[in-house]
Formats: C-alpha cells, sequence, structure tokens
C-alpha cells in the first residue's frame, strides 16, 4: 500500500489540465480549457476542465472526476496504478506502508490468491486451445464451426480444458498452486474417496470478467454428447471472488461502448455477446438469467440509463420476463425491446446479418418496452372484453412504474389511441394505481417507522422540549419531508462551499468578528445557537471537514481542491457533482437576481438574505419533521397520560413556530 503522505505530495502536485490534456486536446476558454470529450460520441467541446476546482466535467454525458478518477475512467487504472502513473509523471517518490493488519492482509491475499490462481486456469486453458492437437481439433473446430474470428477468440481470452481427468488439476498442483483455492473456486472436484478432478474436462471454456478486467469465474461448454455429464453448461460457483448477481458477462468489454452509446443490449448468453462483437455492436452484456438482479442494474446505470432487451421470437419466454421489467422502470431506466425474427437468437442472427446489416435492424426495430408489451398483450386479448379489460389494467400498472410525469403522459396518450380508450378514463384508473401503490409505500413506511421508535419514544419527548429542534432516529426514507430536510441541508453545505469566505456583515456589525462576519462564520454561530444537526452523516462529514479547512486555509478554492482530490470517493463526488464549474455566483442566482449589475454593498444585502433563506429553510424543514415524529408518537394508545400532555404542548410549539418561520421565509423570499 502507497503511504498517506505520498499519496498527499501527489495529489498537491497533480493539475488536472495537464493529466486530461494528455490524451485529450484542450483549449483555453477564460479561467478554464474545453475539449473534445473522450467518454461519449462529441462533435462539440463539451468538456469543460477546472484548474481553479481541479476537476474535468462533460455538460452532455455527465462524466465528471478529478485527475485519479479521469485516469481510472479514461485509461482503466486501478486507484494505486493512477497514483503511481501520477507520481511518475510528476517525478514524486512513492513510499509504501508495511504494516497491515492481520485480517486486512488475510482477507486481501486471499482474493488476490485467488485471482491468480483464475489467471493461471485462464492461461493454461488458452495454452490448451491454441497448442494442443486436442484443443485444436476439440475446441477450435467447434469454435470456428460457430463462425468466430481469431481475434475474437484471443479478445474473449477463450479456451479449452481437455477431456481427461485431472490433467488442469496435476498441472496447477505442480505449479505449486494450493489444493484448497482450487477446489473455492470450483476448478477442481473431489470424489469421495479423495481423488481431485477437473471440473471443466472437455469443454470450451468462457472466462468471466469483473469490470476491471480481472478473471473472477468461468463458463464451460461441453463438447461431447455422450451423455455421462448431461448439463450443456457448467458455471463457477459463488466464491470469495465470484458473486452471480454482481456479475454481467461481457461487461469489462462492453463498458467504454456502454458510456459512449448511452446505451446498452441486454442478452442471454455468452455466444449472444461475443457474436454480437464481431457484427461491431460492442455495448452488449449477458445476465445469464431472465430478470436483473439490484447489483446488476447498479452496473448499469453507473454508465447509462437506457437499455434495450434482445427477444429472441419465443413468446412464453417474452411474457414471462415482463414482470421483472416493470423493476428496471421504477430504477428510472429507459427500457427499449428489439424482437428478433422467429427461429433468430442474437448469437444466429449476428452470424447472418454482418456489421451494418445488424445495426441498422437494431436501430430501425428497437421499440418502446411499454408500447410493445401493450402491443402483445392487446393481440393476446383479442376482442374478449373481460380480457381486455386486465390487460389495459396490466399496462397501466407498468405506466405506474414510469416515474416522470411527462413519460407517464405520453404512455396515457398513446395507449388511449391504441386501445380507442378515453384519456380521461385511463388516467382516472392510472390515479387510482399509483394511489393504491403510495398507500401502500407509506403503510409499509409507517410500520418500519413504529418497529424503529418502540420503546424510545419517551425519549424523543423529552429531546423535543428543550431547544425546539429535535434529534430524532431514523425515518422512513419514503416521507417526502425527508427529501426536502435532506436537500435543505445540501444548499447550506453549497452555500459554505461556494461562498464560506464572502463577508456578508461588515466589521464593527459583530463584536465576536471585529474583521466583520464571513458567510461560513455566520452559518457556524447559527448551527451552534439553535442546536442544528445534520440528519445526513455524508453532508455532516463534508460541512465538519470544511469547518476544520477554513480555519487554516484562506484559500477558498484551496478548500474545494482538497474535496475534490479528496480519498473519500462519496465526498469528491458528491462535490465533484455539486459544484458549478463556471466561477462562484452559479448561474442560477445571477439570473435570479442580475448579480453583478449590483453594487457591491448591494451584492452583500443579497448574499445576506440567501443566506438567511437558507437557515430558516433547514430549520422549517426540522421542524416540520419533528411535528411527524410527534404526531405519531400521539398515535401511540398505550402512551401515559402526561407524556401525552407534553407531546400536544410541543407539538403545539412547533406548529406555531413552523407558521412564523414559513411567513419570514416568504418575506425574505418574496421581498
Ligand atoms: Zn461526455
Amino acid at each position: 500500500m502507497i503511504k498517506q503522505k505520498s499519496i498527499d505530495s501527489v495529489m498537491a502536485a497533480v493539475r488536472i489540465e495537464d493529466v486530461v490534456g494528455d490524451f485529450v486536446s484542450l483549449r483555453k476558454q477564460g479561467q478554464d480549457f474545453v475539449g473534445i470529450c473522450p467518454f461519449h460520441d462529441d462533435k462539440n467541446p463539451s468538456l469543460h476542465v477546472s484548474p481553479r476546482l481541479g476537476i474535468y466535467k462533460c455538460f452532455v454525458c455527465d462524466a465528471a472526476g478529478n485527475p485519479v478518477k479521469f485516469l481510472m475512467e479514461h485509461e482503466k487504472m486501478s486507484y494505486p496504478e493512477a497514483i503511481e502513473y501520477l507520481a511518475k509523471k510528476y517525478g514524486i517518490p512513492l513510499e509504501y506502508e508495511r504494516s497491515e493488519s492481520d485480517e486486512e492482509r488475510q482477507q486481501r491475499s486471499l482474493r488476490e490468491s485467488l485471482l491468480i490462481v483464475n489467471e493461471f486456469a485462464e492461461k493454461y486453458f488458452m495454452d490448451q486451445l491454441r497448442n494442443t492437437e486436442e484443443g485444436k481439433l476439440m475446441g477450435m473446430a467447434y469454435l470456428k464451426e460457430r463462425g468466430f474470428r481469431d481475434d475474437t477468440i484471443d479478445k474473449f481470452r477463450l479456451g479449452y480444458s481437455p477431456d481427461a481427468w485431472d490433467s488442469f488439476t496435476k498441472t496447477a498442483l505442480e505449479k505449486g498452486y494450493k489444493e484448497e483455492y482450487l477446489i473455492e473456486l470450483g476448478l477442481t472436484g473431489k470424489t469421495q474417496n479423495g481423488k481431485l478432478y477437473d471440473i471443466y474436462r472437455g469443454r470450451v471454456i468462457f472466462p468471466i470478467h469483473n469490470d476491471a478486467g480481472k478473471v473472477i469465474g468461468f463458463g464451460g461448454r461441453i463438447l461431447k454428447k455422450d451423455g455421462k455429464d448431461p448439463r450443456k453448461y457448467v458455471n463457477s460457483r459463488e466464491n470469495t471472488i465470484y458473486h452471480k448477481s454482481d456479475t454481467l458477462y461481457g461487461i469489462y468489454f462492453a463498458k467504454n461502448a456502454i458510456h459512449k452509446q448511452q446505451n446498452v443490449y441486454l442478452v442471454e448468453g455468452y455466444t449472444d455477446v461475443i457474436s454480437m462483437h464481431e457484427s461491431g455492436v460492442e455495448n452488449v452484456v449477458a445476465s445469464s438469467g431472465t430478470s436483473l438482479t439490484t447489483g446488476q442494474i447498479r452496473m448499469i446505470t453507473k454508465r447509462t440509463q437506457n437499455i434495450t432487451v434482445l427477444y429472441d421470437g419465443d413468446m412464453a419466454g417474452i411474457k414471462a420476463s415482463m414482470r421483472g421489467i416493470d423493476m428496471l422502470l421504477e430504477q428510472g431506466l429507459k427500457i427499449r425491446v428489439c424482437l428478433l425474427p422467429d427461429g433468430e437468437d442474437p448469437d444466429s442472427f449476428a452470424k447472418k446479418h454482418r456489421d451494418s446489416e445488424l445495426q441498422d435492424y437494431l436501430a430501425s426495430e428497437s421499440k418502446d418496452f411499454l408500447l410493445f408489451k401493450a402491443d402483445i398483450l392487446s393481440k393476446d386479448a383479442g376482442n374478449d372484453p373481460i380480457k381486455r379489460a386486465k390487460m389495459v389494467n396490466e399496462i397501466l400498472r407498468s405506466i405506474s412504474c414510469v416515474k416522470d410525469n411527462i413519460e407517464r403522459a405520453f404512455y396515457i396518450k398513446e395507449c388511449s389511441k391504441m386501445f380507442d380508450l378515453s384519456e380521461n378514463d385511463l388516467n382516472l384508473n392510472l390515479r387510482r394505481l399509483v394511489w393504491e401503490k403510495t398507500k401502500e409505500q407509506s403503510r409499509a413506511a409507517q410500520q418500519q417507522a413504529q418497529q424503529q421508535s418502540g420503546n424510545s419514544d419517551q425519549i424523543m419527548v423529552e429531546q423535543v422540549e428543550t431547544p425546539g429542534l429535535v434529534e430524532t432516529k431514523k425515518h422512513p426514507d419514503t416521507a417526502p419531508q425527508i427529501d426536502l430536510l435532506y436537500e435543505a441541508e445540501k444548499e447550506l453545505v453549497l452555500l459554505v462551499l461556494n461562498y464560506g469566505n464572502y463577508i456578508i456583515y461588515e466589521a464593527g456589525t459583530d463584536e465576536t468578528a471585529p474583521e466583520g462576519l464571513r458567510v461560513d462564520q455566520y452559518v457556524c454561530n447559527e448551527m451552534i445557537k439553535e442546536d442544528i444537526r445534520f440528519q445526513n452523516p455524508l453532508l455532516e462529514r463534508i460541512f465538519n471537514l470544511y469547518t476544520e479547512w477554513a480555519s487554516y486555509i484562506g484559500n477558498q478554492d484551496q478548500i474545494i481542491r482538497n474535496f475534490t482530490m479528496s480519498e473519500d470517493v462519496q465526498i469528491s463526488e458528491f462535490v465533484i457533482r455539486n459544484i458549478p464549474v463556471e466561477p462562484r455566483f452559479s448561474k442560477r442566482w445571477k439570473e435570479k437576481y442580475d448579480i453583478h449589475t449590483h453594487t457591491t454593498r448591494n451584492n452583500q444585502r443579497i448574499l445576506q438574505n440567501q443566506v438567511q433563506d437558507i437557515i430558516l429553510t433547514l430549520k422549517l424543514r426540522i421542524l416540520e419533521r419533528n411535528a411527524i415524529v410527534l404526531n405519531k408518537i400521539l398515535e401511540n394508545k398505550e402512551l401515559r397520560e402526561e407524556d401525552e400532555g407534553l407531546a400536544l404542548e410541543q407539538l403545539n410549539r412547533v406548529i406555531q413556530l413552523k407558521k412564523i418561520i414559513a411567513q419570514r421565509l416568504n418575506r425574505v423570499v418574496s421581498r
């Protein structure tokens, strides 16, 4: 491990424009640089590089990060590799940590050892396929018969495991790889009387890579049909490095294309992925199952919101997978489907139609999932009125999964045309479904909250009493108030990050700050005075770090760079995402207050008001949340009488305070 001290000196030396400039030609524009974004198909210079903040941001595809992130995304480096690269570039010597906790070392060395064993196995299988008689005769012949090209076979690192009892296992043991690792990885099996044997014997091998390109597992396809082993495919079983639910076959080879095309094709099998690559479609992965797991969805949404599912003509299979797709809609993903002609799967179809033909077909035949579903169900239902009513409900249920209002309206319009029903009727039914769903969700959330509060009610009542603003326990995140509270906390954090060092009260107006009061000082004073504490742990960490740094770093930009360069990915991601690249007064503020045409005194007053506005909003959100908690406490039938009185009294106080703040806020805002 690289010593923290070394990482810090690298981070202090590195300049974003140098690092990005090594790969993208940059042009100076004001304080910043612009260039063609390498993460999507770009013709205009959408990539902005800000030396002031130490970050790059693309205004089209949303790619953003610090120099390390750029190297990790663009050059596929791991974190330590990126640090080493930068150290070399800037001539900074690195020191390495030797002491690691025993447990850490063990865990790391187990993972590393397993990856090394897999790497050995991958090489062994590759060698068998290319350089042995049996490999060429059996494995290579099979792959050629399927029409795979040499460069594709090499790219996907395909291999062959000889049809012998234990030739792989024996070689691995001779080379010093441990038996327990071979067994853990599912490469080697053990009979009841202790004999070791090759699991993949007589199979063509498809190595499975994680998104960093490391082999984490294998799929093996049987070649002989002698009936001894009836399984067509054998796949790695779950182990320390292989989790099926977090794996998408082909993701390593697809990730750049997914990012660039902003779409991913979802297919079922290994050969579907490989054949489509051969036909020039590289943004394709296989899920090896009909529905995606949340882990797999996360791997996709990291790169794009658009999925196109490729279906072969099998209607039963299509219908079975439709329910699973509703879940993807709920995640806000945009789903399209492409139906292949009868009897074709992606593999066979890609083989028959090379390159542009396949791409044209995919482009012209991909349909919106919901409209596709409506079409299929509609054909199914025919003219049977009962079936048709059921079908309409089914479609509306899917539409209710769509998050975006405008999109929902679009689907209603389309379905109204398709089924010859009035938009009004459809909307009415849709609203009922949405309402039922919301009710269900809030009921579940309430139950959860009740379980969580349990016997701690007493403590919460006491807490409400003193400051008027309370600390409370966790709440269901589905309650809308909680989101508003988060937004208010976020506004406050962004306020100090952007304007912390601006003076809002001149010298002499406050005794505690003889040189005048800065935004960050004012905010801190208010937080202490009102006993405001952050609910969101990430925002709290950022705020605390800010106050620490602001106490000894005079330069606001340097403070921001400390955040954007932070190794804590959560912190750096948050700041990079939310900090405006345009210097200071954000666009919104400019539009709202026309800030640059005012005199300095005027700006100061506007900033003062804005700061007060943000703090008041936060207080209001906290009070709103307290009211919910108190109401919940009052619902408790077994509440003692004196506690009930206390809670009611406090609830009244909360309501009054809320009114006062809402009034003041209104005045500040509308002014
Ligand atoms: Zn971009």
